[in-house]
C-alpha cells in the first residue's frame, strides 16, 4: 500500500473513533473542579469541550498543570447570553453537561451580587432553556452548594435540610438548584444536582482560606515578616478534596435525575486548619487572645505568624457546615478517600515546593 493511502486510511480511522466518543461539556473548565474532572473524563476516553469565556484571556494554569491543556476543545462561551449557549447546546450535543461556571467567592458576592446572580442563575437558566428548546439528549450536572444552608436549620446537613442562605452567592446558587428540580420535573430534563460541602486541593484559589493558609505560611517558612491576617477563625467547615469530590459528580450524573450532598461528615474550625498547616511547615503554632485581638505565635521562633484582621470578616457568615454524606454512599457506592490531614499536608507540601522552586504551579 503506498504511504499516502495509508495516512489517509489511519486519518480516517482517528476519526472515526473521535465521531464515536462520549463527549462531555465543561463550564468553568478552567476552576479547580473543572480542571479534575476533565482530567478523569478525559482518562475515561471523553471527548471534553471546555468552555472559557470571550471576555477575558483564559486562565490556564490548572489545565498546564494536570498535563491536559492540549487535550480539550476549547469553546469561547459567554454563559449569560442565551443565544450563545444555544448554539454551542446545539452545535456540540454533548451527552454529558457539567455545569460549574460560577462566581464562587463568597466575599465577592456581597460586592457583585448582580453579576453573582447573572452568572450563576441566569447561566444555569439559559443551559436549561437551550437543553429543553434543542431537545438534545444531553445529561447535565448542576454544581450546587452547601453553601445553600446558610445559617444551618439542623446538624449535620442532608439533601432534606431546607435552605437558609447568607450571601447572595448561596442565594444564586439555591435559586439555580430549584431551576433544576423544576426543569427536571416540568419538561423531563435529565438534569442532577451535587451539593458539594467545601473542597480543596493544591490547585485551590489563593482567595478561599485554606489555600490562603497553606501559600501564606509556605511565604512565612520562606522570610516573610508580615503575619497572615484572617477573619472568622471559629468558622466550622467540613473540608473535602476536589479530586476525591469530582468522582461523585461522574456518578452523580450518570444515575438517575437526583440531588446528593457531597460531604466527609467532619468538621473543623478555620483554627485548626490552620494549626495543622502550620505544624506541617514545621512551625509549632499557639493561638492566644479572643477575638479581633486573638493571634497565632510560632513557639520555634517566638514570631506572631497569624492575626485577625476585620476586613475578612463578612457582612453575614455562614458559621457551621457539616455535611451527611449516606445517601451518596448508599446508593452510589461514595465515600471520601483524603482526610483533613491529609488535605493540610498535600496543600502545604505543594506551596513549600511552589515557593522551593521545585515545582511550576503555573501561577495558580
Ligand atoms: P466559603 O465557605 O465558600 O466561604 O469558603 P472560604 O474558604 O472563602 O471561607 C471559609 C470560612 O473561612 C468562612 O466562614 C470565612 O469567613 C472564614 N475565613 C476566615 N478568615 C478568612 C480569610 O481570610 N479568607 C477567607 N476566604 N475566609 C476566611
Amino acid at each position: 500500500m503506498d504511504m499516502a493511502l495509508l495516512k489517509r486510511l489511519i486519518y480516517c480511522i482517528i476519526n472515526l473513533i473521535k465521531n464515536n466518543m462520549k463527549s462531555a461539556l465543561i463550564t468553568g473548565i478552567t476552576g479547580q473542579d473543572g480542571a479534575y474532572l476533565a482530567k478523569d473524563l478525559i482518562s475515561k476516553g471523553y471527548k471534553v469541550y471546555g468552555t472559557v469565556r470571550r471576555s477575558s484571556t483564559p486562565k490556564l494554569g490548572r489545565l498546564s498543570l494536570l498535563g491536559i491543556q492540549t487535550k480539550i476543545d476549547f469553546i469561547p462561551l459567554e454563559i449569560t447570553e442565551f443565544s450563545n449557549v444555544f448554539y454551542t447546546i446545539k452545535d456540540i450535543k454533548p451527552d454529558l453537561i457539567f455545569n460549574l461556571a460560577a462566581q464562587t467567592f463568597v466575599e465577592v458576592s456581597f460586592k457583585h451580587p448582580i453579576l453573582t446572580t447573572e452568572i450563576n442563575y441566569i447561566g444555569t437558566l439559559n443551559l436549561l432553556e437551550a437543553i429543553k428548546i434543542t431537545g438534545v439528549k444531553s445529561k447535565m450536572y448542576q454544581a450546587s452548594t452547601s453553601e445553600m444552608y446558610g445559617e444551618v436549620l439542623s446538624k449535620p446537613q442532608n439533601e432534606k435540610t431546607p435552605f437558609n442562605p447568607r450571601s447572595p452567592y448561596a442565594v444564586s446558587k439555591a435559586a439555580a438548584h430549584y431551576l433544576v428540580s423544576n426543569y427536571r420535573e416540568a419538561y423531563g430534563i435529565e438534569a442532577s444536582t451535587g451539593i458539594l460541602f467545601n473542597h480543596e486541593s493544591e490547585i485551590r484559589g489563593r482567595e478561599f482560606v485554606t489555600r490562603k493558609i497553606s501559600y501564606q505560611l509556605a511565604e512565612i517558612i520562606n522570610g516573610r515578616d508580615i503575619p497572615i491576617q484572617l477573619g472568622n477563625l471559629n468558622s466550622v467547615r467540613d473540608w473535602g478534596y476536589a479530586p476525591d469530590f469530582v468522582k461523585a459528580m461522574y456518578l452523580i450524573i450518570n444515575h438517575k435525575p437526583d440531588d446528593f450532598v457531597v460531604s466527609t461528615n467532619k468538621t473543623t474550625t478555620v483554627r485548626d486548619f490552620f494549626k495543622l498547616c502550620a505544624v506541617n511547615a514545621g512551625l509549632k503554632p499557639e493561638f492566644v487572645g479572643d477575638g479581633i485581638n486573638e493571634k497565632c505565635y510560632d513557639r520555634i521562633s517566638s514570631k506572631i505568624i497569624c492575626e485577625v484582621n476585620k476586613k475578612y470578616y463578612r457582612p453575614s457568615d455562614v458559621d457551621y457546615l457539616q455535611g451527611d454524606y449516606s445517601k451518596i454512599n448508599k446508593e452510589l457506592g461514595w465515600s471520601p478517600d483524603n482526610d483533613i490531614q491529609v488535605i493540610a499536608e498535600k496543600m502545604v507540601r505543594f506551596d513549600l515546593d511552589v515557593l522551593a522552586g521545585k515545582v511550576n504551579n503555573f501561577g495558580i
